[in-house]
């Protein structure tokens, strides 16, 4: 497991129990507010969510190889990484966490400063605005005070205890460094309203809250930057993908476990690695019929012979 998958999983799956409850006891599911929904509301593709175990199976060359006699084994899990995803969108959570942690961190070495987490709230003469021309202020106020460097969060409604209800109250989450002092100043000169949401256990957790009710939509990026030309490019953004064996370069083939004893990778478990070649084996695919057999007339033909033996009775 890489250190960022490590630390997704208890987070993660606090964020899960929270959108559960929330789906479930509130009109998470319809709010809209200018195109703009909640994340995990859309039916998942046939696809998503299930695994897939793909390998390398020449355990007699990996053995030539000094290997030993092992396969190489790639499991994951089919993600069509959408927000709006019932299934995905944790997935879609922790990878957009993953990315702008990495950018915030990488900062913070740089400069020796900690990130601030905070909401701006348009000004409610400006609510009804569109999106972008808030957008457009909240930048236009930041730069006036002066703020170095932001991820910024649209988050389009508000919860409403009493009614367990979301409403439209667009908003702003900034992971953000820069005075906090002089950002409250600029945005009460405007009618804006700073709240400072305080530090919670690491930025990556911070990202994952935000996300995990942010606002949604087609052909909009869920974290957007102020400033990004200030922050290091980050050299780990892309992870290599592997798609074929890196021990001996063979390309990978579905393979599937039918030994004797339970398989040492969980059918269920995301997994990468070498593993005992004992009980395992390619996926056949079935070889393509060159021509269809025809079915058509039989049905007719059988009927056909029911009548005429009905007919042939009386
Ligand atoms: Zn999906
Ligand atoms: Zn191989």
């Amino acid at each position: 497991m890489s250190p960022a998958s490590k630390r997704t999983v208890p987070i993660l799956s606090i964020v899960a129990a929270i959108v559960d409850e929330y789906k479930f006891l509130s009109n998470w599911l319809e709010v809209e507010f200018q195109g703009w929904t909640l994340p995990a509301i859309a039916e998942p593709h046939c696809w998503c969510g299930i695994f897939v175990t793909k390998g390398c199976l020449k355990n007699e060359l990996h053995k030539k190889l000094g290997k030993g006699n092992l396969i190489y084994i790639k499991q994951y899990q089919n993600s069509c990484n959408r927000a709006v995803c019932k299934v995905c969108y944790l997935k879609w959570i922790a990878r957009q966490a993953n990315s702008a942690t990495r950018k915030i961190e990488n900062y913070s070495k740089k400069t020796g400063r900690k990130p601030i987490h905070l909401i701006l709230i348009a000004n409610p003469k400006q609510r009804d605005l569109p999106v972008k021309l808030l957008r457009q202020r909240m930048s236009h106020i930041l730069k006036i005070a002066e703020a170095e460097c932001a991820a910024v969060v649209f988050h389009p409604f508000r919860f409403k205890e009493e009614k367990r209800l979301f409403y439209p109250w667009p908003h702003f989450h900034l992971v953000c460094f820069g005075s906090e002092q002089k950002i409250r100043k600029s945005f009460g000169k405007y009618g804006w309203f700073v709240k400072n949401e305080g530090e919670r256990e690491s930025v990556f957790q911070t990202f994952c809250y935000i996300l995990s009710h942010c606002g949604v939509k087609k052909r909009h990026q869920a974290v957007t930057w102020f400033r990004k030309s200030l922050l290091v490019k980050s050299q780990d953004e892309k992870e290599p993908k592997i798609t074929c064996c890196p021990v001996c370069g063979a390309d990978f083939e579905e393979i599937y476990f039918d030994g004797e004893y339970d398989p040492v990778v969980p059918p269920d478990k995301p997994y990468e690695g070498l593993v005992d070649a004992e009980g395992w084996y390619p996926v056949n695919t079935i070889p393509e019929v060159t021509k269809s057999p025809n079915f058509e007339y039989s049905p007719y033909k059988e009927l056909d012979d029911t009548l005429k033996g009905i007919a042939l009775a009386n």
